[in-house]
């Protein structure tokens, strides 16, 4: 059996980057992998997962996999690694993933990592590190006593390696789920009304604070935004005083982001907001106090009223981009 199991997360049929990540990983290794997807469209990621050298796919396009259900999904990954043994498995340290493989491990014998930032596999040795302390350390984490290592990879903390042709085409296996007698199931899913991509897994992420002065302002924000192909967040500040939705807040007490490239606007750098993006690659930091904590941790700082900044930055992006 392969020695890896890459999940793989899709909406319908369309795989996730995040995933890629996974895959370029597991390619990168060296070592023999197959993936596993569910529901809807799951089967048509075969091609993708060839193309990166997977030699089989895992799946089962029951209905009950549609839509996440911690019960069903946990029941079926079990199976799966009783079956095919892999010694590791690589997935996001998403919401789907932190509630899911922690609830397959204590049936697996498994040891989990969350929140990787790092990772070096090898037929030899499995080395991971992440963040602790609100991001000040990080920690090698070594895995003792388990059957099998879960690795979840905070998104964008790996390179993507675009691969599109296949040596050969991975063998797809469809998996029956074992009967098991659901206590929940998922009826309905109501999205909110942001259609950007979830601010876990977005790359370039906008984000806004008090001294965005009123929530009317935040349409500055999703000006920049849709230029860059961002998603928008927020300080817990804000989202406290109800100009925006929960979901948007980034910290401690929200999201755990990792962007490419994250622009902090009128937000202080309070710790429990550095808590949710300190991992972010490149931090802008736009703020009126030349003294605020945020620029400790920014690459480029802009001493200045957002409000006026925020549409010079759009414009310029608009004529470099387009
Ligand atoms: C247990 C706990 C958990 C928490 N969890 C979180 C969390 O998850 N996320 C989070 O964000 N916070 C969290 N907080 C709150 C955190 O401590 C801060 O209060 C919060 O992050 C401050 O938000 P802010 O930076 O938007 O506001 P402020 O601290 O008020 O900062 C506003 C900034 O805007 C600047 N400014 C003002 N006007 C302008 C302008 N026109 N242009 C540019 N800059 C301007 C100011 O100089 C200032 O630096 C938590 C707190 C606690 C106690």
């Amino acid at each position: 059996m392969a020695q890896i199991l890459v999940y793989l997360e899709h909406n319908n049929g369309q795989i996730k980057k995040t995933s890629l990540e996974l895959l370029t990983a597991a390619k990168k290794s060296g070592l023999d992998f197959c993936a596993a997807a569910l529901g809807k469209g799951a089967k048509e990621l075969a091609s993708t997962a060839s193309a990166y050298g997977a030699k089989e796919l895992l799946t089962s396009t029951a209905d009950v996999f549609n839509t996440y259900n911690s019960e069903a999904y946990t029941q079926w990954f079990g199976q799966v690694i009783k079956a095919k043994k892999p010694q590791i498995l690589l997935a996001t340290a998403n919401l789907t993933g932190k509630d899911l493989f922690p609830r397959v491990a204590g049936r697996v014998n498994g040891g989990v990592a969350t929140d990787c930032t790092s990772l070096e596999l090898s037929a030899s040795s499995v080395k991971v590190r992440r963040p602790v302390y609100s991001a000040k350390a990080s920690v090698e984490v070594e895995f003792q006593n388990c059957d099998v290592k879960i690795i979840l990879m905070r998104p964008n903390a790996l390179e993507i390696k675009n691969e599109t042709s296949a040596a050969s085409p991975a063998t797809v296996s469809e998996v029956a789920l074992e009967p098991i007698d659901l206590k929940t199931i998922v009826k309905d899913v109501v999205k909110g009304a942001s259609s950007k991509v979830d601010l876990t897994e977005a790359s370039i992420i906008v984000s806004g604070g008090r001294g965005m002065k009123g929530p009317e302002n935040f349409k500055l924000l999703e000006d920049l935004a849709s230029v860059l192909g961002a998603s928008v967040g927020a300080s817990r500040a804000v989202v406290d005083a109800g100009w925006v939705g929960h979901d948007m807040q980034v910290g401690q007490t929200g999201k755990t982001v990792s962007p490419n490239l994250y622009i902090a606007c009128g937000i202080s750098g309070a710790i429990q907001h550095l808590a949710g993006m300190s991992s972010s690659k490149v931090i802008v930091a736009i703020n009126k106090d030349k003294d605020a904590p945020i620029f400790q941790k920014a690459t480029y700082g802009i001493v200045g009223d957002a409000l006026e900044i925020l549409p010079l930055l759009t414009e310029e992006f608009k004529k470099l981009l387009h």
